[in-house]
């Protein structure tokens, strides 16, 4: 055999993995396609990289889904702790900002995709990129990998090539293929942490205005609440984007129908926002209706907001009857539009599928179908929220892997 592992995919996962890997001993190598190494590390957290977050295994499992269960073992192995220490250890400081996100202290993923790019060359790996794999297939008790007129052998193999999302980074889907032909069921890719797209277009000419603080629910068809939280949100030409509207995403199934509903003003009890309003009715009682809403709303969002509710901007103040503040009540509290679907590929930050969690085992990331075939990050069919834990993700199955190959 030409080599004792072949790591396939030089993002995070695949990084780590082969480091790993090397530390061992062993001839061991990594194939990316790329010129580059981690390409699309080098766009998370909009070029600052969010690597972690800094709470315990049992949030990080409750922030990941399907199953996050099944990545005990892998975080238990190499916890966001570890991977903090690793990093500080590797010179690169660190910060830890709102909701516990941890990013390098200057603001720049290259120092993350650096510090693993150094530690594959300390433990000897070999790297080698521009080399995109065309097959892999099983040869006796290893692996043959073909990358153009080329093939190697390998005893042990590493898949680490991502999802579908933003395949202009080089995760475009291939590794999936290769996992069914080895026997794995793959579960469905979907594009996850994605904007969503609304029937209502109201709001479009407010899009590009950031709405903070604002408490966003997704509901099903039923009304039965999926999601609810306190955060971002931006309004789009199509609909919403912003962390409220990816994290929403992720409950979001193509084909079937969903609300998302937003409550501006989520420090104000319904009761508490009426009185407010009763007041600015009677405060400004020659004012019209516009400008009563523009103290209560983003200028951005005053024209619109009088087309979703249907009420008549000129209206005198003092002309409000009870059942038009009740509608501009829910207005505030309560603007509900339809979820059409989700946008594409190239706009989704994560991969919702992938190979099936059962066929793999979880306390070293080996196929139970494939002696020897390993699996690490994005490929497997675990995802989740924003806030770093795809990420920490990735690395823990990689070092898991890394280290049982
Ligand atoms: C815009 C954006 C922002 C994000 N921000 C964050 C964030 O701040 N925090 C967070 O936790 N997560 C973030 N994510 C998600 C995170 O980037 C992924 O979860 C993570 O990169 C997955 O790592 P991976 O190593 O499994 O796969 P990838 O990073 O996708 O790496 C797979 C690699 O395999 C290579 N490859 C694929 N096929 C082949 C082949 N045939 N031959 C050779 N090489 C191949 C690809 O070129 C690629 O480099 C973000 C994602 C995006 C798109």
């Amino acid at each position: 055999m030409d080599y004792s592992v072949i790591v396939i995919g030089g993002g995070p996962a695949g990084m780590m993995a082969a480091g790993i890997a090397g530390s061992k001993g062993g001839r061991v190598a990594i194939l990316e396609k790329n010129r580059v190494f981690g390409r699309k590390l080098l766009l998370t957290g909009k070029g600052r990289c969010n690597v972690t977050n800094d709470t315990d295994i049992e949030n990080h499992v409750a922030n990941l889904f399907p199953q996050g269960k099944f990545l005990y073992s892998a975080l238990f192995a190499f916890p966001p702790w570890k991977l903090m220490k690793w990093l500080e250890e590797g010179g690169v400081e660190l910060k830890v900002e709102r909701g516990q996100r941890v990013f390098p202290a200057e603001d720049d993923a290259h120092r993350i995709r650096n510090a693993l790019v150094g530690f594959m060359k300390r433990e000897k790996v070999e790297l080698k990129t521009l080399q995109e794999v065309i097959k892999c297939e099983r040869k006796g008790q290893g692996f043959l990998i073909t990358i153009g007129k080329e093939t190697l052998s390998t005893e042990k193999l590493i898949l680490a090539t991502g999802g579908c999302s933003y395949p202009q980074t080089g995760s475009s889907g291939e590794g999936l293929g290769w996992a069914e032909k080895f026997g794995h069921e793959v579960v469905n890719p979907e594009p996850g942490l994605v904007p969503l797209q609304t029937r209502e277009k109201e709001l479009t000419p407010a899009a590009g205005l950031l709405l903070k603080n604002v408490a966003v629910k997704l509901k099903n068809k039923r009304k039965k609440t999926l999601y609810s939280e306190l955060g971002e949100i931006e309004v789009t030409g199509f609909g919403f984007s912003g962390a409220l509207a990816l994290s929403a995403s992720l409950l979001v199934k193509e084909g079937q129908t969903y609300f998302l509903e937003l409550d501006l003003k989520p420090g104000l009890e319904w009761s508490q926002l009426d009185l407010r309003l009763q007041r600015d009715l009677e405060d400004k009682n020659k004012d019209g209706l516009r400008d009563i809403m523009a103290g209560l709303l983003p200028r951005k969002l005053v024209v619109p907001f009088f087309e979703v509710t249907g009420l008549d901007p000129e209206k005198r103040a003092s002309q409000v009857t009870r059942e038009e503040r009740e509608e501009i009540c829910r207005g505030l509290k309560a603007l509900s539009f339809t979820v059409t679907g989700k946008r594409d590929w190239s706009e989704a930050i994560i991969t919702m599928g992938g190979v099936k969690c059962g066929e793999i085992n979880p306390s070293t990331m080996e196929s139970k179908l494939v002696p020897g075939l390993f699996f690490a990050g994005e490929i497997i069919n675990v995802h989740g929220f924003t806030g770093g834990y795809n990420l920490q993700a990735a690395f823990s199955t990689g070092f898991l892997a890394g280290e049982n190959c």
